[in-house]
């Protein structure tokens, strides 16, 4: 037996924004020492679309398979931590919880933490879910610590990710994914050319070079140049879930130390997202443009921008959805030409890479068999819509009434998946997540209690414990974290020791 008479040799990557320097450093890492080559094309008169600059924490997971040195990432791309989301004016104006990521409590005598907490609640606890969460108190302390240097406190599983400058990634990955072999091209793809079975051949550049390749990886943004211009895949549009088409993008001068959170404030039209990196903060506005116009969404975001601003606000339209196949034929869309939703929990980044695992372990030969083409298409639209959802949860539990966007999202149809996850929540206080489902029970508690969603009971076992014996040790596992918190130094302390960025020029 071999791998396959026909292996594909060589790789086009059209597009080196984000999604196309992380496919050509994952694919390059993966083939360096063999005879699989692999060329990027991309437009410097095009540009990349700059803004993302807010990642979970797979993202460091495929910095560090990369074998890419932590420290030394983050002083190059003057990213900051982060420990989760706060939410500011979702479920009513003036109310704002934190999503963390990590897990939330420890198990009682076996029982599962959420259901004692709920029990609780019941008896009349008022504690906040969060201050059972190591990664909320961290964020509302601002403090930052790397967690295997606490090993025996609360923290040692706490989960963090990084702000990010996006340009900034985009020249380290590049430099990253061409010392390992990548070939970079300069130019404008003006043609695409397919084969008479409808497998593209080759593009062809503004000044005549033709650019040959076994299979083809579409990064070229939302225009898809190749698996919607070129093969006509098809999009589908998820806008009737959630509405927001366009934002307005502004960097600022840090005002203050930066915070170890994303923050995502309820606006009246959408939402504005503030995220502070080590030389500046990146602000924008997400909304709809059925509700405000572009001119009073700029004013909006210009009103909340705490420093001086450093750039023209830059407003992007774009459609929510997904490609309907994001790999057709030799052709494997990622990050922006596969798909749009909108960056509240900041997937974009981490759906890139996701794909590209999946797209390595199901790998093809240049026949590109249907059968792991169709179980592909299905898993990645599996992902998008299990975010989708997600994030429909943030808007259609709303209880603001205060503009027509809001009234429109209170009342908005939802996702029968959505509908049924509600509904089983209710039924039992709890929640059962599929294996490979990126947000697991920690997120969608943090968010279903921040959006006000109460179940109608918790688990009757729970009532087997002693409540004092319960309570007791709610308490205690508070303190425990709040204690171990205390002693972690500043976010912008551990940034000045740990993985301080140069002070780039002005
Ligand atoms: C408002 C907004 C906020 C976002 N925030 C986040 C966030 O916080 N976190 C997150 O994970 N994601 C976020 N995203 C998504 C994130 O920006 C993208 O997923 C990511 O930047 C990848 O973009 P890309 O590489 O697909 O496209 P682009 O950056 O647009 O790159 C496209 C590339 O294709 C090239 N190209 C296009 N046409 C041609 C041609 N004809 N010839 C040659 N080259 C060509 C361009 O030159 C460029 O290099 C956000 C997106 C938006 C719109």
């Amino acid at each position: 037996m071999q791998a396959t008479a026909e292996p594909i040799k060589k790789f086009v990557i059209v597009g080196g924004g984000t999604a196309g320097w992380i496919a050509a450093a994952t694919l390059a890492n993966i083939f360096k020492n063999t005879d699989v080559t692999i060329e990027l094309v991309e437009s410097a008169e095009i540009g990349v679309i700059g803004v993302g600059e807010a990642t979970i924490p797979p993202f460091l997971e495929t910095i560090r398979s990369l074998g890419i040195d932590e420290a030394d990432f983050i002083k190059a791309t003057q990213a900051s931590f982060k420990w989760g989301i706060q939410f500011e004016d979702w479920h009513q104006l003036g109310h704002s919880y934190f999503h963390p990521f990590g897990n939330l409590g420890r198990t009682i005598d076996g029982h599962d933490f959420f259901q004692c907490w709920l029990k609780s609640k019941a008896e009349g606890d008022s504690t906040p879910l969060m201050a059972h969460s190591p990664e909320a108190v961290l964020a509302q302390h601002g403090r930052f610590f790397l967690p295997f240097n606490a090993m025996r406190t609360p923290l040692a599983a706490a989960t963090y990710a990084l702000h990010l400058d996006a340009v900034l990634v985009g020249k380290y990955l590049r430099k990253f994914a061409e010392q390992i072999g990548v070939v970079r091209t300069e130019g404008k793809i003006e043609q695409v050319r397919l084969r008479a079975d409808g497998f593209i051949e080759e593009v062809q550049l503004q000044n005549g070079e033709l650019v040959r390749g076994d299979f083809f990886i579409d990064c070229s943004g939302f225009k898809g140049l190749l698996i919607e211009e070129a093969l006509h895949t098809g999009y589908d549009d998820w806008s009737h879930y959630l509405p927001c088409n366009r934002a307005v993008a502004v960097q600022s001068i840090n005002v203050g130390e930066p915070a170890p959170y994303t923050i995502a404030k309820a606006r009246e039209a959408g939402w504005t997202w503030k995220i502070p990196l080590q030389h500046r903060t990146g602000n924008g506005y997400v909304f709809c443009g059925q509700y405000i116009s572009d001119d009073e969404a700029v004013a909006t975001l210009l009103a909340a921008v705490d420093g001086e601003v450093l750039t023209t606000p830059r407003v992007l339209s774009f459609v929510t959805g997904i490609r309907q196949k994001a790999w057709n034929k030799n052709c494997l869309a990622l990050g922006l030409a596969q798909g749009f939703l909108e960056p509240l929990e900041s997937t974009a980044i981490h759906l890139v890479s996701k794909t590209l695992a999946l797209f390595v372990r199901m790998f093809p030969d240049r026949q590109c068999d249907d059968r792991l083409v169709n179980e592909f298409n299905r898993r990645v639209r599996a992902d998008y819509e299990e975010i989708r959802d997600f994030l429909v949860l943030h808007y259609c539990m709303t209880q603001r009434e205060d503009t027509a966007f809001w009234r429109w999202c209170k009342s908005m149809a939802i996702p029968a998946a959505l509908q049924k996850k509600l509904d089983f929540f209710d039924a039992t206080g709890s929640l059962v997540p599929g294996v490979e489902e990126l947000f697991q029970s920690t997120s969608w508690y943090a968010v279903f209690t921040g959006m006000g969603v109460q179940p109608a009971r918790y688990n009757p076992t729970v009532d087997a414990l002693n409540y004092p014996k319960l309570s007791a040790s709610l308490a205690a596992g508070k303190q425990a974290i709040l204690q171990a918190v205390l002693k972690q130094p500043s976010h912008q302390a551990f940034l000045d020791q740990y993985c301080k960025a140069p002070v780039p020029e002005r």
